[in-house]
């Protein structure tokens, strides 16, 4: 086992690596930049180290300062958390070149699945159904109109290498068209340096449900069910919950299996998300994550697990510690996504923190990185914490969201907590009868 690990990250995933660290008697290095100095990732971690100036570019995205920081404190492995160099192909194999261990799956399988196309193709071809669509990249409007045309509108315009939301535009009809693929291209190629797209047929009411695999890197892998995170706004996910209201077993074990199998096929190590659309009893798939999901507090909540010890094991090589069997649903659990946002504009609200109380109590976990008299800075995503609940059923954690959303304090900021408050009074919610558009149009009504 290693002794000591580098965490590449920041915020509340930082201190949850930090923690898992520190029960399997591993020490742990933060590495923060000088907007950072007095973040509580640096506070409670063993040793910190100051890695560039605030824009995370110089910093938290800086491969050569990250792999000097690993060197100078003798760190043996390092932890991506999630978002930064999580799924970067080059920064991977950056380590390996330095004799350093990537906690996560190898460069070739994030190279993979970080292009959405052959991210696809490969999934199409071990098994897993996807989205109607373009058969890959489409290089023109002309060819965009063909397909347009082939699988009906409306469609959607994807960026192969688009994320967080980024990079996908709609197309109503034919003469949406132009300027949907043209917005695509250019918010790919800004973003994301890359203008390639794709065409997906637009799915009208769809949930999102995602399924937790983890792999052995040894051609063992197993599933842990789904997250439904369909609440979402402007493609980001806001609230996410496990199981899913509308999966039952028969549903979770079938789609679960096919994904464990499609992974354990190309020995994938580690913890990753395979992403779908449910529509009508049918999946579809539109990515994988390689990588540990913001969301991930609910499986292991449901499950009883350790995702971050499970990926520091089988990063050191060890075995996995559960097998399929071991795996059993207990509950449900919910988790809602505070970010540091005036509602309704959901405008960035940085600042400091004059007064923080953090819910507690039976079933409740609260992830995040606040506390009394921090200044949260204005350079990175607006994210502060992760409220996490579990209960005996739904009912239960919905209950027991309400309260602990109750005794939460955050003065000095405004916070997007007023908006889960007002969702906990919706009966969509309440019976959790919503698709992936749901939460935009009640935005739409009510603000
Ligand atoms: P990103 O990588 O930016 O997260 P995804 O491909 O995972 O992009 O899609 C994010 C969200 O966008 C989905 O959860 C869903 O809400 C919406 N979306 C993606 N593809 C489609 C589609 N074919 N039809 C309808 N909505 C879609």
């Amino acid at each position: 086992m290693f002794k000591k690990i580098l965490i590449a990250n920041r915020g509340e995933i930082a201190l949850r690596v930090i923690r898992a660290a520190r029960e399997m008697g591993i020490g742990s290095v933060a590495v923060h930049s000088t907007a950072d100095a007095d973040a509580m990732h640096v506070r409670m971690a063993d040793e910190a180290i100051c890695i560039g100036p605030p824009p995370g570019t110089q910093s938290y995205l800086s491969v050569a300062a990250i792999i000097s920081a690993a060197e100078i404190t003798g760190a043996e492995a390092i932890h991506p958390g999630y978002g930064f160099l999580s799924e970067n192909a080059n920064f991977v194999q950056a380590l390996q070149d330095h004799g350093i261990t990537f906690i996560g799956p190898t460069a070739e399988h994030i190279r993979v699945m970080g292009d959405k196309i052959t991210a696809k193709d490969t999934m199409k071809k071990l098994g897993v159904p996807c989205v109607p669509g373009s058969d890959g990249g489409v290089p023109d409007l002309e060819t965009a109109l063909q397909v347009g045309q082939e699988i009906g509108y409306p469609v959607i315009i994807k960026a192969t290498a688009g994320g967080g939301g980024k990079g996908m535009k709609l197309a109503n009809s034919e003469a949406e068209m132009e300027n949907a693929f043209r917005t695509a291209r250019s918010e790919g190629k800004s973003n994301f340096g890359n203008d390639e797209v794709y065409i997906e047929k637009y799915l009208g009411r769809p949930r999102h449900i995602e399924i937790q695999v983890f792999g052995d890197g040894k051609g063992r892998a197993v599933h842990l069910g789904e997250r439904d995170c369909s609440l979402q706004r402007r493609h980001q996910k806001v609230f996410e919950e496990a199981p899913g209201p509308a999966i039952d077993e028969a549903t979770r074990a079938k789609i679960g299996k096919v994904c464990a199998d499609a992974v354990a096929s190309i020995d994938y190590a580690g913890a990753g998300t395979v992403e779908f659309l449910y529509e009508d009893g049918e999946f579809y798939f539109i990515e994988m994550n390689t990588r540990l999901q913001v969301e991930h507090p609910v499986t292991e909540a449901i499950f009883g697990v350790d995702l971050v010890r499970e990926q520091i094991n089988v990063a050191a090589g060890l075995p996995m510690s559960f097998t399929q069997d071991d795996l059993k649903i207990n509950g449900h659990a919910i988790e809602v996504r505070i970010n540091a946002e005036k509602v309704p504009q959901f405008t960035p609200c940085p600042g400091k923190i004059t007064q923080y109380h953090a819910p507690g109590g039976l079933g409740v976990r609260m992830d995040s990185a606040l506390y009394d008299g921090y200044s949260i800075p204005p350079y990175y995503d607006s994210l502060i914490a992760k409220l996490i609940v579990h209960g005996p059923d739904r009912p239960a954690a919905l209950a027991r969201l309400k309260r602990a959303l109750g005794e939460l304090i955050v003065d000095g900021i405004d916070t997007t907590t007023p908006l889960f408050h007002a969702l906990l009074e919706e009966d969509a919610v309440l019976t959790g009868e919503y698709n992936i558009h749901w939460l935009e149009k009640w935005l739409d009504a009510n603000t």
